[in-house]
């Protein structure tokens, strides 16, 4: 299939282009390259660079071949930011995302798989999370994404959009061989603050609340490898159907603990790893975990990564081979 992939120079897109070209697809990456890095993009896809508010550039785009589906990374994920800067989420996850639906409406494209987010249900009334759990986001990131499953549910019914929204839990680790990772500016997630700590680049991680009701006092997160994410929207896009709105949680279902991570990274890099105990940050519920069944039976999908130990080791090999991240 021809598979148009925006934001496929970024963390998860770059995974899932080379997922989607090991599949045999052929993929054409429509990025802006403001946080994606050119040289994540898989050498078998084309990249073209530009902007999803360019709505000509998306035009052209869709006008030159003809294809089959699109995959949509393209989206700002920084929670705090997005309290602080609400509009820049709205005008860049929602606004944008609307006008590639119309281009994608126009262009007669029925398969869409969206990149959703365990944020979507806020501070979830039970763990493990299942679908039909009440979704209630709690900031304005998750705003963004439960109303762009919304456009999608409604576009289903009237126009026949055939839409799958991966609702993700943490995603981590690197690729088998150390080629694409994780790489943001300013870098806010735990694992690879955590490395940096390793790699002597921050003097220590800070530890963000100790009081949380779990077993060992911090939040637990339920951390799936990048290639899993990847081999889910794989299966998402080949098995999508016309007019037919899914959604599905995409975790391993454990939850680990910030204290595990930072033992897990111990462990594998050899690194002390010094850690502070700070007071709580704004807006973290103190458990997002996974139950990841429907994903499982509906689209034969599991993980292949479970252990922590083996999710940050990936990670590792990628931080140790690119220590400054990539080269652009
Ligand atoms: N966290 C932490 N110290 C850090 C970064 C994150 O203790 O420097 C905690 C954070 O409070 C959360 C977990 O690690 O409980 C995962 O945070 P991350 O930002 O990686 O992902 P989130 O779950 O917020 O999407």
């Amino acid at each position: 299939m021809k598979i148009l992939v925006t934001g496929g120079a970024g963390y998860v897109g770059s995974h899932c282009v080379r997922g989607l070209c090991d599949a045999g697809h052929d993929v054409v990456v429509f990025d802006n390259l403001c946080h994606g890095h050119a040289a994540a993009v898989d050498s078998r896809a084309s990249l073209v660079r530009g902007d999803l508010a360019d709505a000509n550039a998306l035009r052209t785009l869709l006008a030159v071949g003809e294809f089959a589906g699109a995959m949509h990374f393209a989206a700002f994920l920084d929670v705090n930011e997005s309290v602080r800067d609400p509009l820049k989420y709205y005008e860049n996850n929602v606004i944008n995302t609307i006008h590639l639906l119309r281009r994608l409406s126009d262009a007669g494209v029925r398969r869409f798989v969206f990149s959703s987010t365990c944020a979507t249900y806020g501070e979830p009334e039970r763990c493990p999370i299942t679908e039909d759990i009440p979704q209630g986001p709690i900031n304005p990131y998750g705003h963004t994404k439960l109303a762009m499953e919304w456009a999608m549910r409604d576009s289903a019914a009237a126009w026949g959009l055939g839409g799958c929204a991966l609702r993700y839990f943490n995603a981590a680790g690197a690729s088998a061989d150390a080629t694409i990772g994780e790489d943001h500016d300013p870098e806010i997630h735990l694992i690879p603050i955590v490395l940096q700590v390793a790699l002597g680049q921050r003097e220590q991680v800070k530890i963000f609340g100790t009081d949380y009701p779990t077993p060992d006092g911090t939040c637990q997160r339920d951390y799936i490898h990048v290639e899993d994410l990847a081999s889910a929207h794989v299966r998402a896009i080949e098995t999508q159907e016309e007019g037919v709105f899914r959604y599905f949680n995409v975790g391993t279902g454990n939850g680990t603990s910030v204290r595990e991570i930072i033992e897990a990274a111990r462990a594998v890099t050899g690194h002390a790893i010094p850690a502070e105990e700070t007071p709580r940050r704004a807006g973290d519920p103190p458990a997002l975990y996974a139950d990841p069944t429907k994903i499982k039976t509906e689209l034969g999908w599991s993980p292949k990564h479970t252990d922590i130990g083996r999710i940050v080791e990936t990670a590792w090999a990628w931080h140790q081979s690119h220590p400054k991240g990539y080269d652009d």
